[in-house]
């Protein structure tokens, strides 16, 4: 996977969460978990259970193949579990960021996972820092550790409450203590968190592709701006925050999430990506032989078009599936190795067609143009048309996806004609963002700040005095 820095922050909590309770397996169907919940993070990947007496943890960076053996998951006994799989932009100590984090406080311990950005985490862990906090990671999700512990609640519950409100950004996050687990969602709900159960416990994950592996059936999502505690008591559902404005992550459905989840109330991500394909078709017609994906991500879109415009659907560009972290690229010997190392393509159905290849986004531009020179050079294809299931990528994102700065995305400084010159494409079109909205259910319940600059949750200052102002 291609990665970013962003201007904000130096960690990104674009991350995979899993929790249960109440199954004598916790541990083992939390792995399995995160094992389907991989695509969301590949850095480091850890594991909290409890016996109902105290938390254990195993956490280490890699994949969670890699980080879990038979023997490191029997070292997390009960029946409470909740596990994190993290992506996180390079950094030399980072093992110290990997979650869950555990804490001891003066209620107990706790653990936490969390999926989102916290935009207000900077000025946050200053002030903490000054109170006289002491942070043993960089990552944003110590500085949530750290407001509950300070918080001055009358129980764990309104400390909870109190450090969330304190907090701004997006955060879909599990809290796991010795006899509890609590699941939580940002009042804007911008990353997906769901509900299900598994021969009688409860289960919380990012994606629900995370259920169908364990076997575990879908109840419902976690409402924005509800804290969702499952205890001996069984499940209460405090709102505590109003959800006045709904900003659903638009990005889940054309990146991020796997398309076997449904996602944002049950909606199907595949399905979605489809409809962004046959939206496009309907908008770009080009008279062309073939149309491909750039797999993974362009596949559905890809099979969309197809069908709306009648041109024929193949694979011409095949995935090396086993491409991993360790690879070691050679400097100069063989150009545009990252790319081909991934990709190759087909020259025995391609070679002297007209092609149209779907991808469902241009971030920097650097993948679109290797790709059109692979299709043209290794594949022989006559004419390349590059067509994007998603408008222009002009704003980068502060909610949990790893998008660079405004200037390095291409869309945000170079017109259409000049990033068809710049990625060599004989066309190039982009999916509307009037065709997204239109696709996708109640949009206006969706941040699309990627595509529009319309940022629906404010940055620090702003919603911190609002928030402050509430719980006064
Ligand atoms: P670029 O070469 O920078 O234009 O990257 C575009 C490619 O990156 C597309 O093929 C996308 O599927 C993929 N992509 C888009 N967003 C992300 C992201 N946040 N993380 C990793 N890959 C991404």
């Amino acid at each position: 996977m291609v990665k970013y820095r962003s201007m904000f922050h130096d960690i990104h909590e674009e991350c995979g969460i899993f929790g249960i309770y109440g199954h004598p397996e916790a541990a083992n169907l939390t792995y399995l978990g995160l094992y389907a919940l991989q695509h969301r993070g590949q850095e480091g990947a850890g594991i909290c259970s409890s016996d109902g007496r105290q938390l254990f943890v195993e956490k280490s960076m890699g994949l969670v193949a890699d980080v879990f053996s038979e023997k490191r998951l029997r070292r997390l006994p009960g029946s409470l579990a909740i596990g994190h799989n993290r992506y996180s932009t390079a950094g030399s100590s980072v093992l110290k960021n990997v979650q869950p984090i555990v804490a001891n406080f003066s209620l107990g311990s706790l653990a936490i996972a969390h999926n989102g950005n916290l935009v207000s985490a900077a000025d946050l862990r200053t002030s903490l820092e000054e109170e006289g906090a002491i942070f043993q990671s960089s990552s944003d999700s110590e500085v949530i550790v750290h407001l509950i512990a300070h918080s001055k609640g009358a129980d764990f519950y309104e400390r909870v409450a109190h450090a969330i409100s304190r907090i701004s950004g997006s955060f879909s996050l599990l809290i796991l203590r010795e006899k509890e687990l609590l699941a939580i969602r940002d009042s804007y709900g911008v990353r997906p968190l769901s509900l299900g159960m598994k021969d009688g416990a409860y289960v919380i994950a990012s994606e629900t592709c995370a259920f169908d592996l364990i076997g575990a059936t879908y109840i419902r999502d976690i409402e924005p701006g509800e804290i969702l505690i499952i205890n001996e008591q069984g499940l209460e559902s405090l709102k505590i925050f109003s959800s006045h404005r709904k900003a659903f992550c638009v990005f889940e459905f054309i990146y991020f999430s796997r398309p076997d989840s449904n996602i944002f109330g049950g909606i199907n991500v595949n399905e979605m990506r489809k409809q962004f394909g046959r939206q496009l078709a309907r908008e770009s017609v080009t008279d062309a032989d073939l149309v491909i994906p750039v797999p993974d991500s362009g596949v559905p879109a890809a099979i969309g078009f197809s069908e709306e415009s009648k041109i024929p659907f193949d694979f011409g560009l095949i995935r090396n599936h086993y491409v991993g972290r360790t690879f070691i690229e050679p400097k100069h010997s063989i150009r545009h190795f990252g790319v081909k190392i991934k990709l190759n393509p087909v020259r025995k159905l391609l070679e002297g067609k007209r092609l149209i290849v779907i991808d469902d986004s241009i971030v920097r531009g650097t993948t679109s143009k290797k790709i059109v020179k692979m299709l043209r050079e290794g594949g022989g294809a006559k004419e390349v048309h590059l067509k994007i299931s998603s408008p222009p990528t002009i704003g980068p994102c502060f909610y949990g996806i790893d998008t660079p700065t405004r200037s390095e995305l291409i869309a945000s400084t170079h017109l259409l004609e000049e990033i068809r010159k710049y990625v060599t494409a004989d066309s190039l079109s982009y999916l509307s963002i009037e065709g997204l909205k239109k696709i996708v259910p109640d949009s206006h319940n969706y941040c699309t700040a990627c595509f529009d600059c319309n940022y629906p949750i404010s940055f620090p200052g702003e919603r911190l005095k609002q928030m402050e102002f509430l719980f006064r």
